[in-house]
């Protein structure tokens, strides 16, 4: 029988179980009002399986749970640190390292150093703290990548990629000294988790190198990308995900990383540079803004988990099964005929609100309006990336994204395949009956990232 399929498993057994609260139609609708029909504001024990994000959300292992017993808890000169700190080096490839509580830390710290008012930072598409403290700290966001990336139909494997022409066109407007460097994030969130190539980075590289620019990484999800090179770039079919990491790093000078997400902690950041100078002023300032410079605003043990998970997180059985069930379900969503983007990203499904649900225009938000139906339909908690996410500008007009999009983040090692089929099957029901969805209207918004506190009432 050669026609046998050769299916993925976990390569991980259940040690331990976390019990589930099963809601009625009713209590999820009381909730929902409750909320605001906003799913940040849903309590999680209302919440049957919690898709909302895949940050801080994963499972430690065995290992990473006695590792948290290992604690140096000294406020200096902690064990941990010096653990992490050659943990980083030796993984990821970059010489200094300052611990911050998660990434945004990092982000605060790495815009306050690198830029000044009037600044031009251009990056493979925003993401929202990122973005956020570029502009406190007087710079200007421009959206440098390729053109595919905004059109949820187009199928090319690397739709991450920077627009290289567009980047030249910014270095002949503003000069390459008004620009301190570009924001390349690997696996690009708001693009639906989309790799960057290695070709593309090489390339972004040289024209950055010629024009004295550096690249600061946003390697949040690095090992995520370096799965779908490995998978689809000519020449890495052979390569370990951990040498591709390491590749991938070596075409930068720097990097913020959130380890909640692909390092498999429930808390943790880091800001890694090569140049001695940043990192000296980094020093400095994470004692104003998080903790002494061997904490970071982390406990000793938050430290020697954040070590042991970045090892796990770049071993190639992990990413296969940690990708795999996120295209398990992206396929099974397809399925049913949902409008997903495509291809299928690797840290979650990403459904087109705006083919999902095309009788509701932008001004009455119809991924929020999605979100809101879907954790009715059977508890399964998502997250708006559109309208509501993407804010108003420094002149107060909203911003308009291409991409109406609702988020369904897998967090890693959590949950089951049947999970994915309860997922796929409820929003196929909600999507057999859309023409009865109306949209929402905004009650109460906050200045800042508004999409976490915004409150809304159906229409
Ligand atoms: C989560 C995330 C951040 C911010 O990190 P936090 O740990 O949430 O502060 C930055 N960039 C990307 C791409 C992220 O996904």
């Amino acid at each position: 029988m050669t026609n046998i399929k050769h299916s993925w498993a976990e390569p991980y057994k259940i040690k331990m179980v976390e019990l589930l609260k099963m809601t009625t139609a009713s209590q999820r609708k009381k909730a929902m009002k409750e909320a605001g029909f906003n799913t940040f504001l849903l309590k999680s024990e209302d919440v049957y399986i919690d898709l909302l994000t895949d940050s801080g959300t994963s499972a430690m292992s065995d290992r990473q749970w006695a590792g948290m017993m290992l604690g140096d808890e000294a406020y200096a000169g902690s064990r941990n640190f010096y653990h992490l700190e050659e943990v980083v080096k030796e993984v990821y490839g970059y010489k200094y390292l300052i611990p911050t509580h998660q990434g945004r830390g990092a982000e605060n710290i790495l815009s306050k150093i690198l830029i000044k008012k009037g600044d031009i930072i251009p990056g493979n598409m925003y993401f929202t703290t990122t973005r956020l403290h570029q502009e406190l700290a007087g710079g200007k966001f421009e959206d440098i990548i390729i053109d595919e990336a905004h059109d949820p139909e187009n199928e090319f494997p690397f739709k991450g990629n920077v627009d290289l022409n567009k980047l030249q066109k910014l270095i002949d407007k503003h000069g390459a000294k008004k620009i301190p460097y570009v924001s390349m994030a690997t696996s690009v969130n708001m693009a639906g988790g989309q790799p960057i190539s290695m070709k593309n980075l090489k390339e972004l590289r040289a024209l950055t190198k010629k024009h004295g620019i550096r690249v600061i990484h946003d390697m949040t999800r690095v090992a995520e990308n370096a799965y779908f090179i490995q998978q689809k770039e000519k020449g890495y079919q052979n390569k370990s995900i951990k040498s591709i990491v390491k590749e991938i790093n070596s075409y930068t000078d720097g990097a913020t990383m959130s380890a909640k997400k692909d390092a498999l902690v429930n808390i943790g950041g880091f800001l890694a540079v090569n140049d001695w100078d940043v990192f000296e002023e980094a020093r400095n300032m994470v004692v104003v803004y998080e903790g002494l410079h061997t904490y970071g605003g982390l406990a000793g043990r938050d430290m020697e988990a954040m070590a042991i998970g970045i090892g796990e997180s770049v071993n190639d059985d992990h990413i296969k099964a940690r990708v795999g069930q996120v295209i398990y379900l992206g396929e099974k969503m397809l399925e049913y005929g949902v409008p997903i983007v495509k291809p299928i990203g690797g840290h979650g499904i990403f459904v087109d609100a705006k083919k999902f649900l095309p009788h509701i225009n932008q001004d009455q938000f119809p991924a929020q309006t999605l979100a809101a139906e879907v954790y009715l339909d059977a508890g399964v908690r998502t997250m708006e990336r559109g309208v509501v996410s993407a804010g108003r500008k420094a002149n107060g007009e909203n911003y308009y994204p291409k991409l109406e999009l609702v988020r369904f983040t897998i967090p890693r090692r959590v949950y089951t395949q049947a999970h994915m089929d309860v997922i796929a099957e409820s929003v196929a029901r909600v999507y057999e009956r859309r023409n009865k969805i109306k949209g929402m209207k905004m009650i109460y918004e906050p200045k800042y990232l508004r999409f976490f506190q915004a409150r809304f009432e159906k229409l």
